[in-house]
């Protein structure tokens, strides 16, 4: 069984844009200061790195921004 405490401290992958983490790492378009990797969603080739536990506490900040937007229109 795996613990799910394990699992939030995996590296995970995302773009600094839109906190996508559905991000192509496509080494033909590689350089020397750029892995190739950017992100599927709006492209941004800015990606960051972080646990998928510090993913998720600001996925959640994110949902709450949203819906605080919504909740004032
Ligand atoms: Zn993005």
């Amino acid at each position: 069984m795996e613990d799910p405490q394990d699992e939030l401290r995996q590296p995970v992958y995302y773009c600094r844009n839109c906190h996508s983490l559905f991000i192509i790492i496509d080494e033909m378009l590689a350089s020397d200061d750029w892995d190739g990797s950017y992100c599927g969603k709006c492209s941004s080739a800015d990606i960051g790195v972080c646990t998928l536990g510090e993913w998720l506490e600001e996925e959640e900040r994110r949902r709450k921004k949203r819906e605080e937007i919504e909740w004032n229109r």
